[in-house]
């Protein structure tokens, strides 16, 4: 295969899908088991020529493709592959470092320590805590309590609100610690007043919950885990890329007294699938509990390798796209995509609250819209499914105080104004049928 040819033709394709994936249906259009009874079955025996491959791509894969660029995704929380994502994700496939240890990637290890640093400087936290790269906030959160549980032999016990995210339960159940789910108040955000610690080793407060986005009272939290020695993780995962901008850094306030932290730039700083960083104060404790480092891979190297600090040893050189994703957008255009998001969620936002027979659920401090219809929950259910049957938009849905909610969350960068209008007319002509 040639490299120059094929990777023109796969270079065009990339840009012909980005040009023309917002007039694809959002949600894919197939049956569970569909796209894998139209694959054979077996390998090929001989050498395929790659253009075969893009064919398929486009006649038999591309009606399975749920399409996360498109500007009218608006489930879950919306994200980017941007243009300089994509091809710092080629080059490092090109270079196809492995970080198992500082010698067998000196660049991998040291780009990651300068751009979490980077990063860090861009998002307000205090300078020289320890930074890593990890696939997503799932193993960030279950290094993170790993840690933890090794700072206070004896604890067993994690505290989270009940809006905490399930990645909290996972880790929990991995490493045998009991999840204790502390209450909310009135706007999903976890009491203080409510934080028992008795037997605790860790609490996990949510900057920016999944189902809300609503912010636990970090500083509260952080004098409570003070007072008994306990750490204190937080999960910003989709919030924290928000805090390039000093006007939502409210959110943060108290962030300099947690252990650790985690922040998603795969999921709102425009950087494509599996890249979450995690900071810690306390690096000691991530490398007590993951430093394995058998004979093979010793070194007289005086460094210690970020493989110490996790559970993976081979591991990517993630850094290289958020690096190129921060240079090529600044700081100015991170901040830009960032508030445009929040301005677009907003004006959603006002259309609902405007509207008579529509009732929004929560309040919005970032770019995601909890809103119902005022009926009842089966009607509210139907629509969702017929709003993205549709295929103009996709919009996902969760359950507060015991309802069912539809939830749109902007952070596409190539939405617009007219896509977040199309989805408000679509979900109202929708409930007018
Ligand atoms: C998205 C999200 C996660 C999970 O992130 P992954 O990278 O998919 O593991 C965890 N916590 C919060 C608050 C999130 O928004």
């Amino acid at each position: 295969m040639s490299l120059r040819q094929d990777g023109a033709t796969a270079l065009d394709w990339a840009e012909r899908y980005l040009a023309r994936v917002g007039d694809l249906p959002v949600l894919a259009r197939v049956e569970p088991g569909e796209i894998r009874r139209r694959l054979p079955a077996v390998p090929p025996d001989g050498a395929e020529p790659f253009a075969s491959i893009l064919r398929d791509l486009d006649e038999v894969l591309m009606p399975g493709i749920t399409h996360w660029q498109s500007p009218r995704f608006f489930a879950y929380f919306a994200t980017t592959g941007s243009e300089a994502g994509i091809l710092a994700e080629l080059l490092t496939a090109c270079l196809n470092n492995v970080g198992i240890l500082w010698r067998a990637s000196p660049v991998l290890q040291e780009l990651e320590e300068v751009t979490l640093d980077w990063l860090a400087e861009l998002i307000g936290l205090p300078a020289g805590w320890h930074g890593h790269l990890e696939n997503g906030a799932s193993l960030s959160t279950l290094g993170a309590l790993a840690a933890a549980r090794q700072a206070k032999p004896g604890h067993r016990v994690v505290a989270a609100s009940e809006h905490a995210h399930s990645s909290v339960d996972k880790a929990c159940r991995l490493l045998e610690l009991e999840l204790r789910k502390v209450p909310v108040d009135d706007v999903f955000r976890l009491r203080p007043d409510a934080l028992d610690l008795e037997g605790a080793c860790a609490v996990v407060a949510t900057v920016g919950t999944t189902s809300t986005t609503s912010v636990d009272p970090v500083a509260a939290v952080a004098d409570a885990c003070e007072k008994e020695g306990v750490w204190l993780h937080v999960d910003a995962a989709y919030a924290g890329s928000a805090m390039v901008c000093p006007e939502f850094r409210w959110a943060f306030e108290g962030i300099e007294r947690a252990d650790s932290l985690v922040v998603n730039p795969h999921k709102w700083l425009f950087v494509p699938q599996g890249c979450s960083a995690v900071w810690t104060r306390r690096p000691e404790a991530f490398r007590d509990a993951f430093s394995m480092v058998p004979e093979y891979l010793r070194t007289p190297d005086d460094v210690v390798s970020f493989s110490e600090y996790g559970p993976e040893l081979g591991r990517g050189f993630r850094a290289l796209k958020l690096w190129t994703v921060l240079r090529c957008q600044g700081r100015a255009g991170l901040q830009a995509q960032i508030r445009e998001g929040v301005r677009l969620a907003e004006l959603f936002e006002g259309w609902v609250r405007d509207e008579p027979g529509w009732d929004l659920c929560a309040p919005r401090p970032f770019s995601v819209v909890c809103f119902r219809r005022d009926a009842s929950d089966e009607q509210n259910e139907a629509l969702l499914e017929r709003v993205n049957a549709g295929g103009e938009i996709f919009i996902s849905h969760t359950r507060l105080n015991g309802r069912y909610v539809l939830r749109l969350a902007v952070g596409n960068a190539r939405t617009t104004e007219a896509d977040v209008r199309r989805a408000w007319d679509v979900i109202r002509e929708e409930a007018a049928r």
